[in-house]
C-alpha cells in the first residue's frame, strides 16, 4: 500500500519521533511505500486566512467555506494545500500521529485539517436534497482508503476508560475519527494509543515498538471501526436522525453511530496491559493503579 503519515510534534528527538521511525520502519520493511509530512518541520501554517485564497478581491469579505469551494473548483488553493491533497490521492492509508494536548490534537494538525480538507473535496461533496444528504460518513473522496491514529497521552488508561474522569478515550477521539476521517470516506481503524507516557523509561519503551509494529503489520487487514454509513439504511434523510429502533433503547452520544452488529475487534494499544479486546472496549476490569 501507499501509506501518508502526517506527523505533529515539535521535537524529532521525541518519544513521538522515536514511535514515528518505528511505525515507518515497519511499514517499509512490510513492502509499503511511506511518505511523511512532518508539519513542525515543514514549518506549516496552521491558520485559515485571506492568504489561502489569493484569488479573493481584496475588499471582498472572507466567508472560508465558499472561498474555500472556489478555490477547489478554481484550481487557486495554495501550493501547500494542494500538495497535500495530492498525497491523500495517492495514498491508500492516511496516519495521524500526534501528542495527545488537552484532550485533542495539536493546533498545527487541526490547522492541517482546516486547510487541507477543502469544500469540494472533504465535505460538500455530493448531491444534498431531500432524498440524499451529500457523499459523507463512509462515502466521499476519500472512500475505499484507510486512517488510522497514532497518539500518546500523559494521563493514565483507567482515566480514560469507560467510566474514567476523562472520559472515554473514544469518545475524546470521536471528533477526530468519526467527524474528520470518516466523514469524507475513510474506513477507521482502531486507535493506537499509548498512556502515560511522561513516565516512560527505556525498558518500557520496546514492548510500545513492538506493539506499534504489529499495528503496523496489520495495516490493511485490520478490521475497521463499523461507524454506521449516513446513506446506509440506518438513518432517516433529510433529518439525518437514526432511526427509532436502531441502537439500545433510551441511548445517546457517540456510541448510537456504531454498528451494533459490526463485530470487528481492536488491538487497542495500551502500554502493555490491555490485550485484545472488542469493540466498543468493556469498562476495564483492573484496579486503577492509583
Ligand atoms: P517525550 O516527552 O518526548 O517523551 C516521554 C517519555 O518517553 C520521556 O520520559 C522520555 O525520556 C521517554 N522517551 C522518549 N523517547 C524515547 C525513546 N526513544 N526510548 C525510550 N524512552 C523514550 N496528556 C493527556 O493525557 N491529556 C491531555 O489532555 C494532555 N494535554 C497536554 C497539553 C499540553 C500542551 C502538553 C504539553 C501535554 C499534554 N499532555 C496531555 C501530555 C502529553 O500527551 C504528553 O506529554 C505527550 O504525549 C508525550 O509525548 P512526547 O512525544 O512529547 O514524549
Amino acid at each position: 500500500m501507499k501509506i501518508l503519515l502526517v506527523f505533529a510534534h515539535p521535537e524529532p528527538r521525541s518519544l513521538n519521533g522515536a514511535l514515528r521511525d518505528i511505525a515507518v520502519q515497519e511499514l517499509e520493511a512490510q513492502g509499503h511505500e511511506v511518505q511523511v509530512s512532518d508539519l513542525y518541520a515543514d514549518g506549516w501554517k496552521a491558520q485559515v486566512d485571506r492568504a489561502d485564497f489569493p484569488s479573493l478581491a481584496r475588499d471582498e469579505r472572507l466567508v472560508p467555506v465558499a472561498a474555500s469551494k472556489k478555490a477547489l473548483e478554481t484550481g487557486t488553493l495554495t501550493e501547500d494545500v494542494r500538495a497535500e491533497i495530492e498525497k491523500l490521492l495517492w495514498a491508500d492509508a492516511l496516519i495521524l500521529q500526534f501528542p495527545l494536548w488537552w484532550f485533542t490534537m495539536p493546533a498545527i494538525l487541526k490547522g492541517w485539517v482546516d486547510r487541507v480538507f477543502a469544500y469540494g473535496f472533504a465535505y460538500g461533496v455530493g448531491e444534498h436534497s431531500d432524498r440524499r444528504w451529500g457523499d459523507r460518513y463512509g462515502e466521499g473522496m476519500l472512500a475505499g482508503k484507510r486512517a488510522m491514529l497514532i497518539v500518546t497521552a500523559g494521563g493514565w488508561e483507567e482515566h480514560y476508560a469507560a467510566r474514567g474522569v476523562n472520559g472515554p478515550i473514544d469518545d475524546l477521539l470521536f471528533p477526530i475519527n468519526h467527524g474528520i476521517l470518516y466523514y469524507p470516506g475513510y474506513d477507521v481503524l482502531p486507535p493506537f494509543v499509548v498512556y502515560t507516557v511522561d513516565r516512560l523509561d527505556e525498558s518500557g519503551f520496546e514492548p510500545i515498538a513492538e506493539r506499534l509494529r504489529k499495528r503496523m503489520r496489520t495495516i490493511s487487514s485490520t478490521p475497521p471501526i463499523p461507524y454506521r454509513q449516513q446513506n446506509g439504511g440506518d438513518y432517516l434523510i433529510p433529518s439525518m436522525q437514526l432511526r427509532p429502533g436502531l441502537g439500545e433503547a433510551g441511548a445517546t452520544g457517540f456510541a448510537l453511530h456504531l454498528n451494533d452488529e459490526g463485530g470487528a475487534t481492536a488491538d487497542f494499544s495500551s502500554n502493555g496491559a490491555q490485550e485484545r479486546v472488542s469493540w466498543p472496549i468493556p469498562e476495564s476490569p483492573r484496579e486503577p493503579t492509583r
